[in-house]
């Protein structure tokens, strides 16, 4: 069975137990409303720790203002039993109130980064991020924390402070879990209208075409612009960003002598989508 773990004292009781028979603990941070995406990271971690704690939290300082921290789907009993399915330790939901203190005056920051692609359109998001997962690494000490591709730039932030604090944790990274039709599975997908969806795949198709190109040598300039047409003559409403970046560093990539990845943010209708495929 899957313990449903509320508070932090009797969560650090659990692993001190868990500790004391010499075993080692894996934690995946998530959102709840749970996609196939977020158990195969907790399957990773099953398989990297001889415990697996799953956190579901909502967490509201990496929401900007008119964003969808209100609506954003809560499905904590179904989430659980997904959870319990898979034989997880234990489902960490802590309360907003217990996880900040009113006057909580510290903010973990990973400068450049958190303004860059998302950081851009979303101020503060990055921040939001960082303290949280700082704070769940604080919390439970674990041997590996495992995070998905398809938060690529927050996978990265999360690596880059992981180094620059020494915090001693393994990040582990898993590739993005896919719909049968290329889209990425996102607790957000639950927004859109039959229409949208039928034209959401046309964001992993663009990216996959501009890979195809730049490895022919195209100008990456100019096929992340002709990216962006193809999107907004989809029918996406907007385009925060596509662009092709160093894999590691997340600087702008301008030819293929080091590993880059295509990162797209673009809007259908209210909902925002973001994927990011490997190139090179
Ligand atoms: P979230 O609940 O959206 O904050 O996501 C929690 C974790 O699940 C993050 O590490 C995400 O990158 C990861 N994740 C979300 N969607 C997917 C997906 N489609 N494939 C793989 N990992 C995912």
């Amino acid at each position: 069975m899957t313990d449903i773990i509320h508070s932090l004292a009797a969560l650090r009781a659990r692993v001190a137990d868990w500790r004391e028979n010499g075993d080692s603990v894996a934690l995946i941070p998530t959102m709840g409303a749970l996609h196939d995406g977020h158990l195969t990271l907790a399957g990773e971690g099953q398989k990297k720790a001889d415990r697996t704690i799953v956190t579901i939290f909502v967490n509201p300082t990496q929401f900007g203002e008119g964003e969808d921290f209100d609506a954003y789907p809560r499905t904590e009993k179904e989430d659980v039993e997904k959870l319990d399915r898979l034989g997880i330790d234990v489902a960490f939901c802590p309360k907003a109130e217990d996880v900040y203190a009113g006057d909580a005056a510290t903010t973990v920051s990973v400068d450049a980064l958190n303004t860059e692609l998302c950081g851009a359109a979303r101020p503060g998001h990055f921040d939001g991020v960082t303290t949280i997962v700082m704070k769940l690494l604080m919390m439970v000490l674990p041997d590996v924390a495992v995070f998905g591709e398809k938060d690529y730039q927050q996978l990265c932030i999360i690596k880059r402070m992981v180094r620059d604090l020494n915090v001693p944790v393994k990040i582990a990274a898993c590739p993005t879990m896919r719909e049968p039709d290329g889209v990425a599975m996102s607790s957000r997908n639950a927004y859109l209208t039959p229409n949208q969806r039928s034209i959401a795949p046309t964001l992993q198709q663009t990216l996959k075409k501009i890979a195809t190109e730049a490895k022919k040598a195209g100008n990456f300039e100019t096929l992340c612009a002709s990216g962006i047409d193809a999107l907004l003559d989809a029918g996406f409403r907007a385009v925060d960003y596509l662009e092709i970046r160093d894999a590691e560093t997340l600087q702008p990539a301008t030819d293929l002598s080091r590993p880059a990845r295509i990162l797209a943010a673009a809007h259908l209708g209210k909902t925002r989508l973001i994927d990011n495929i490997p190139l090179g």
